[in-house]
């Protein structure tokens, strides 16, 4: 397995490198991901948060100068607040969904959507729009190596998390991963994590995994009125999960429920009393 070290750039293609940010947790696994694409010009997916030294090792992989372009997948505070000093030191062009994200302060120089394309001397990144996680979330598609950058949206040793209060929409997760598994992909290069080798496979069982949740969410609130906090509990039973997992875990649910109501399953009124206060 390449090195997974912070700031240890390992190749991973020709064409493809990463560095790991020195942000573990359990949100971000062994930190989040930096992708550098490209040898001559070179893309850089995700800056990741600011630290001085993860960015300095960004900078020290490439020459400055060949620091062409920041590809953003998203803006939550793993992935882009790094941006900043980055491009402070090379002049890249940053590349988002849009030019006003709601989290954090990056300004994108221009604004990228489904169908567009960054061509390097030795590469062409596919833009697709892939909302779910974040409703501007990007994955990028080397058509070289056949490899998508998959950002949150699936990730290796974990599920991606859908919040609703913070833009995740699960129908709209679920039909993302729906299109991603019939794409024809060689590798994922998750935000997080370590390069997943069976595409298909992993999107598989991420939908199965959304699939049984949803399921055992409805059998739970079909049963009687339950919060969202009952149904946490029932889901995970004597799992001694960490408060912070805890949270997450009801955020899933909670965007379980909607997506539910949004499919007639379950009435407003069940919906709105799982997750108002107890
Ligand atoms: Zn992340």
């Amino acid at each position: 397995m390449p090195d997974m070290t912070p700031g240890v750039p390992s190749a991973l293609s020709p064409l493809v490198r990463r560095i790991v940010a020195p942000n573990p947790g359990p949100f971000t696994g062994p930190g989040t991901n930096t992708y550098l694409v490209g040898i001559d010009e070179v893309a850089v997916i995700d800056p990741g948060p600011d630290d001085a030294g993860h960015i300095d090792a960004i900078i020290g992989a490439s020459m400055r100068e060949r620091v062409r372009w920041v590809l953003l997948t998203h803006t939550h505070p793993d992935h882009a607040p790094g941006t900043k000093r980055l491009v402070k030191e090379t002049g890249a062009e940053v590349l988002a969904f849009t030019k006003k994200p709601k989290d954090g302060d990056v300004i994108p120089d221009r604004v990228i959507n489904e169908g567009a394309t960054i061509e390097g001397t030795e590469f062409g990144l596919e833009v697709l729009h892939t909302p779910g996680h974040a409703p501007d979330h990007l994955c990028f598609f080397l058509e070289e190596e056949r490899v998508l950058f998959t950002g949150d949206t699936v990730l290796d040793g974990m599920y991606s998390v859908v919040n609703p209060t913070r833009g995740g929409d699960m129908a709209v997760y679920m039909q993302t991963l729906e299109r991603l598994r019939k794409l024809r992909l060689s590798r994922l290069a998750p935000g997080h994590g370590d390069v997943i080798e069976e595409p298909r496979a992993r999107i598989d069982d991420y939908l199965a995994h959304r699939k049984q949740r949803e399921k055992q969410v409805l059998k739970l609130v079909q049963k009687g009125p339950a919060k969202v906090k009952e149904i946490v509990a029932a889901l995970y039973g004597d799992v001694d999960l960490p408060d912070q997992l805890v949270e997450a875990a009801g955020w899933q649910v909670h965007a379980h429920l909607l997506k539910l109501k949004a499919d007639g399953k379950v009435t407003g009124t069940t919906a709105r009393s799982a997750w108002s206060a107890a």
